[in-house]
């Protein structure tokens, strides 16, 4: 009995092992590991605003203010239909930050894409993302909050009662999109949040003078801030007042730039990419960088993006010997200009046609 005794343990040892092995192989999924390939061809760079998340609402306001969202805008179930349409198309979403790479010596230079086989990259930008309380009740939402499971959702005043949804704006539709088809976001990727600062972002108004209520704006929107960066959101810069860089002065791009810095670079902390305001820029002024441009770059922005109906991703000034370039990418805008008037370029990516929603068709209907 003596001797079988140390066998008899190791038989015992062995079968927990075996049996423990069988569990982990029987019920833990084995993880495909996913084969990515460089992707050659240009990487599609489109960017919305907010959306109309009450069109039902935006119908009953002035023939100026329905034209003005209508051609800034889509509503939510356009971009609905849009993430169908292109998830359909085999496009993936990416980080905008894993398209360039800043060398020793500074200088940001565009890094070969990686995909999952057969995906084609997509970059995708909101800009603005304000939700101006001068603004409220035209359709829009009021802000974005998190529940306490981590989920995001917007409130909205509608007759004066506070409305909860989960499937009215970009980031919960994109969250409820993605659990479905998981494959359409590569390493997590979701979109770069393109911010403005003058009235506060998400609908918090960090930028307010009065301290005691800024604070706890900055509290609220902070919790928000966190949990869109763990679900794969990006955050860039916008400029804080959203001017016009050629009508403005070197000064005011520095005051701006101080502005940024003071009040939402410590809640969103440090981005490298600036998204010129209106699309404009002004980057050289003869044979050198604009002050405005050098203003820009000292400031420690890297890749800097414009709003064109190509693909195009370069180092700017085009045609020129100048050593210090800067690089610089286009995006296409989808809104409801673009979806009636663009859409021949739009059919490369997705069929505008199958896109637009009942209200916006109506609307047309009624130009
Ligand atoms: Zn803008």
């Amino acid at each position: 009995m003596k001797q079988n005794k140390p066998f008899l343990s190791f038989f015992l040892i062995l079968l927990i092992c075996l049996s423990n092995i069988f569990f982990i192989l029987n019920l833990k999924p084995i993880t495909k590991v996913q084969a990515t390939e460089i992707y050659d061809g240009e990487v599609k760079n489109i960017f919305i605003h907010s959306l109309i998340a009450y069109p039902e609402i935006l119908d009953t306001k002035s023939k100026y203010i329905i034209k003005k969202y209508d051609i800034d805008c889509i509503d939510y179930i356009e971009f609905n239909n849009m993430l169908n349409e292109l998830y359909k198309n085999d496009y993936v979403l990416i980080d905008i930050n894993n398209t360039f790479n800043v060398n020793e010596n500074g200088i940001a230079i565009k890094n070969k894409i990686k995909v999952p086989k057969g995906k084609k990259p997509l970059v995708l930008g909101i800009d603005d993302v304000v939700y101006d309380p001068s603004k409220s009740g035209n359709g829009m939402v009021d802000k974005i909050c998190v529940d306490k499971k981590g989920n995001l959702y917007t409130e909205t005043i509608i007759d004066n009662k506070k409305e909860i949804s989960y499937n009215r704006e970009f980031a919960p539709i994109l969250e409820n999109f993605v659990k479905v088809h998981p494959d359409f976001s590569y390493n997590s990727a979701k979109c770069c949040i393109n911010l403005t600062g003058f009235c506060g972002i998400l609908g918090y108004r960090i930028s307010d003078k009065n301290d005691s209520f800024r604070n706890k704006e900055i509290n609220d929107c902070k919790k928000v801030v966190n949990r869109l960066k763990e679900l794969g959101y990006t955050f860039a810069c916008h400029s804080y007042s959203h001017y016009h860089i050629k009508k403005t002065c070197v000064e005011n791009v520095k005051q701006d730039l101080q502005d940024w810095k003071d009040y939402i670079e410590p809640v969103i902390g440090k981005t490298n990419i600036f998204v010129y305001p209106y699309g404009e820029w002004e980057i050289i002024n003869g044979d050198k960088l604009s002050q405005k441009q050098q203003a820009l770059c000292d400031y420690g922005f890297k890749l800097f993006l414009g709003v064109g109906i190509y693909d195009f991703f370069t180092q700017m000034p085009l045609n020129s010997n100048m050593k210090q370039k800067i690089l610089f990418a286009d995006r296409k805008n989808i809104d409801g200009y673009t979806l009636f008037n663009r859409q021949e370029e739009l059919k490369k990516m997705f069929d505008p046609i199958k896109v637009l929603s009942k209200y916006s068709i109506e609307r047309h209907k009624l130009k």
